[in-house]
Order: C-alpha cells, then structure tokens, then sequence
C-alpha cells in the first residue's frame, strides 16, 4: 500500500491558494522566516490566494512575549500584511480531537512510559516521553485499564511497517518517498496533553484548508510524518513546496549565535534598508526570476513569482564576518538593491522614510528642510542611516571642527584659500542664492584671480560642508542661505589667519 500527496495543477481560477507562514515565538524574525513569509504571501497575491498568520505557540515552555514582539515588528516593518491570523494555543481542542480521531481509527496508542531523568524527546520539550516498542504492544484492554487509573500517557503515531511507503511530491524538491519503517512512533500528544508540532501543524492545516504548505527545506524530511497524519486525520495532504535553507559564506547554516545580528529582520530596518529592497534581496536567495532581473518592485516581485522558479541549492547570504560593524557585514547585494531602490522612489517618498532617520540620529529637522536635502543626497546614500552622515553640516548652526589643511585647493596654499574665501564673502554678499547666478559669478571670480574654478570651489565647499566629500555646491549653498554661508565662510577664514 502506498500513501501519496498528488502535485495537483492549482493554476485554474477556481482553485485560490490558501498559504499560511507559521512561526514559532521562540525567537527573533529570522531574515529565513522572512524569506518564508515572502513566499507564501507571493504566491498567494500572485494567484487571488489567501495569506494566513499563524503563531504556532503550543510550545509554551519556549515561547516568549519579546518574539512574539519581534515577529510582529519585523512583519510590520515588511508591510506585506495578511489576510488572516490564528494562534495554535487557541485551537488545543480541535488538536486533541484530531489525535482522538486518529486513536479511535487504531492509528495510534497510548504510551505509559515514564520519561527518564536528562533525555527528552527530539521536539526539544522538557519531561516529554521516550519511545518505548513495548508501548506499541498493549492490548488496548490493557492501554484503558491504565488510562482509567489515572496514569499519564503520551500518544504516538503507530506508524505502519507493513513496507509502506509514505509519498510526496515537493513543487521544489520532486517525488520523495520513504520507507515508514525508518520512521520512528513519533509523539501525537505529550504527557501533559499538549499536541505536538506534527499534529498541531497539520490539524490546523487541514482546518483552515490550507492548498500550499511553503517552508524551510529542514521540514522536508517532516514532511512524511505529515503526510501519515493527514491520511490518518482523513484529510488531503495540501501541496508542499520546501525552500532552500540561507547559508553563511562559509556553508553553515545561518544562526544568531554564530553569525550574530546580521540574521536579524530588524538588523536590516534599523539599518536603514527599505523594505521594498530587503524583500527584493530576500527573493533572489533561492529563487531566480525568469527574466533574470534583478531590481524588482512588488508588483514585478509578484508578477513573475512562480514555485518552479524556485532552487534546490542552498542561496549563499554574502555577509563578511566577523560581524563587528552591521554596515561591515552586509551582502553587498543587499546594499546595491537598496541604494537602486532609494533612487527609484519619489523625492517626497525618499525625504518622508529620512526624515525620523536623521531625527532619531538627534538632528532637529523641517520637513521641508529635508525635503530640500534630499535631492543633493539621494544618489550619495545606500542606506537610509548614510543621510545623517551624508547631510549633517545642513542640519547643525555649528559645524564640528574640521582639519584647516583641508581648505587648501589642490596645488595651491594656505593663501590661495585665503584669498578666495575673502572674495567668495564679498561675491556672496550680493549675488542671488540660486544655482545660475552662484556658478557665474564663482566662476568669474575665480577668472580675476587666476585660479582654476576648482581651486575656488574647494575652499567654499570645505568651508560650508566640514569636508572635500559633498553634494554639488551651488545646490548646497542654495539650501544653506546666505546667513550661514557667510557665517561658515568667516570662521574658515579666522582658522587660515
Ligand atoms: N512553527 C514551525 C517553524 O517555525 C512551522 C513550520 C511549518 O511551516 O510547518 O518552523
């Protein structure tokens, strides 16, 4: 006999995808989970599906409110949404009613024996029981007799070993197949009557009519067991599509305890990635779009998603180690999609995403300030945090201390520097701040004293900005005004005398 999930054709209208990303608050948002959500919510925008929450939160002994906090705040950062939102722990009943269902049909039995000190079942939870063949024997007289008594039991999956083979089709992975005896009575219900992952998660998939299960690719070998319930549950296993694991430059598997805040969703946001660019990084991590582009917008995302596209071969997350500095460490990818990404929005949009940036950096800043800014950094700044250090000298009365030697134009001297920042505050008390009229009238000043325009401007430019690196100067000096020009231009001054 053979258990088999078919791959069956859900491109027709009337079957809408129903998906579901279904973390575990035992931890941070994993830039994996991420991935995971992503997925899920693309297929199912890209099919008129529904995306579903679910906090898989059974396991309350490693559940804590911090990642649940985590996990809804890396979520709402991405602020792709869902549609529908469950918590495992508020559908105990319905589990233990799946596991009785699967009991009374002879599919699984009651385990008596009692955990021993130190081991501890492979779903990782404290005082769970041990498999125990002996278990699998008891005449169901006798598996009453002591369920009446009063003594504690687990229930396990009385898995076939008849030389069945448990089925699959994996839209990522193909046909897998197994043979049951090679897996193990695994646990349905633990002592204390909590359900197990395996049966909660596919309880509630069956439940809530979930079509496409799309996970990590570590649950694939699960999937077998999953398999097994749902048949025994009298259920249709849905669909499954694994996702290749996120693996350091080295091949290791990413983890925080190794690889430190660069796996962290809200590394990323407090870095100043935006999301639309850190979903469009996370995309290409295992999945290879037909037209072979890179930059996309959620829509093209969308558009072009497809399971087929996705790879079996582990996606490589190119941060550079050790992860001193979190700018250090980032896949230069990520980077280079988030600078295209800044540049691909409205100026309005980009100032709007800086302004709480440069805030929160401790600059008081007007809109309409930043507004005027950020044009002159826009094509400057790869991440959103790079506008504070981009664009401070806009946002202080003081500039902080620059080195003087700096004022000095390129093959000149300290008096060359002098002699322009004198004539630059005469030609600057009278001209109009606005582009035309500072580029004339800067360029012929630099014409009387027989200087290239670029011996003018450096002085100007260090002079005003704090430093050679800067956006455009007649920009700049537009947006400084007059008074702190002139004001800026006098202390240059006072430091060359
Ligand atoms: N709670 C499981 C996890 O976080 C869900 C796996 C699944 O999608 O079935 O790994």
């Amino acid at each position: 006999m053979d258990i088999s999930s078919g791959f069956t054709d859900t491109s027709s209208p009337t079957s809408r995808p129903r998906v579901r990303f279904a973390p575990s608050p035992t931890g941070f948002l994993h830039v994996g989970s991420a991935r995971t959500f992503i997925f899920n919510w693309l297929y199912a925008r890209s099919h008129g599906g529904t995306m579903i929450l679910r906090l898989d939160d059974t396991d309350v002994e490693r559940n804590t409110e911090a990642s649940v906090s985590s996990i809804f705040d890396g979520l709402k950062w991405l602020g792709l949404g869902w549609d529908e939102e469950y918590k495992q722990s508020e559908r105990l009943a319905l589990h233990r009613q799946t596991a009785e269902r699967i009991f009374q049909r002879g599919l699984a039995y009651r385990d008596f024996t009692p955990a021993h000190t130190g081991d501890s079942e492979k779903s990782g939870a404290q005082g769970t029981w041990l498999f125990n063949p002996g278990m699998r024997e008891l005449s169901p007289a006798e598996s009453d007799r002591r369920a009446a008594a009063g003594e504690p039991f687990a229930l396990r999956f009385r898995v076939p070993r008849d030389g069945l083979q448990v089925r699959f089709v994996d839209a990522v992975y193909g046909e897998q197949a197994k043979l049951a005896a090679d897996i193990e009575d695994f646990a349905l219900l633990r002592s204390d009557g909590m359900p197990t992952y395996h049966l909660a998660s596919c309880a509630d998939d069956a439940d809530l009519g979930i079509s496409h299960i799309i996970r990590g690719q570590d649950h694939l070998t699960n999937t077998f067991k999953h398999v097994l319930i749902f048949e025994a549950a009298g259920a249709k296993p849905p669909q499954f599509a694994h996702l290749p694991l996120l693996v350091a430059p080295d091949g290791t598997k990413l983890s925080k305890r190794r690889h430190g805040p660069v796996v962290s969703v809200t590394t990323y946001r407090d870095a100043g990635f935006l999301p639309e660019a850190f979903i469009n990084f996370l995309c290409l991590l295992g999945w290879s779009p037909k037209n072979d582009r890179e930059q996309m917008s959620l829509q093209e995302l969308t558009a072009a998603f497809s399971l087929e596209g996705i790879n079996r071969a582990n996606a490589v997350v190119n941060f550079k180690e050790p992860a001193t500095t979190p700018e250090g460490t980032f896949d230069p990818k990520a980077v280079w999609l988030n600078a295209e990404h800044i540049r691909a929005l409205t100026v309005e949009d980009l100032s709007a995403r800086l302004l709480p940036v440069v805030c929160a950096a401790g600059f008081n800043v007007e809109p309409a300030r930043m507004l005027r800014v950020t044009p002159l950094i826009r094509e400057r700044i790869k991440l959103l945090r790079d506008a504070v250090t981009a664009a401070d000298f806009f946002f202080v009365d003081q500039l902080p201390p620059y080195d003087s030697a700096e004022l000095i134009p390129q093959k000149g001297d300290a008096a060359m520097a002098l002699k322009v920042l004198q004539r630059a505050r005469e030609v600057l008390a009278g001209v109009e701040f606005k582009h035309d009229p500072l580029d004339g009238s800067l360029r012929a000043a630099a014409q009387e004293l027989a200087i290239k325009p670029g011996q003018m401007f450096q002085p100007i430019r260090v002079a005003v900005c704090g430093r050679k690196n800067a956006p455009p100067l007649f920009e700049t000096l537009e947006v400084l005004g007059r008074e702190t020009t002139l004001a800026r231009i006098e202390d240059a001054i006072r430091k060359l005398q």
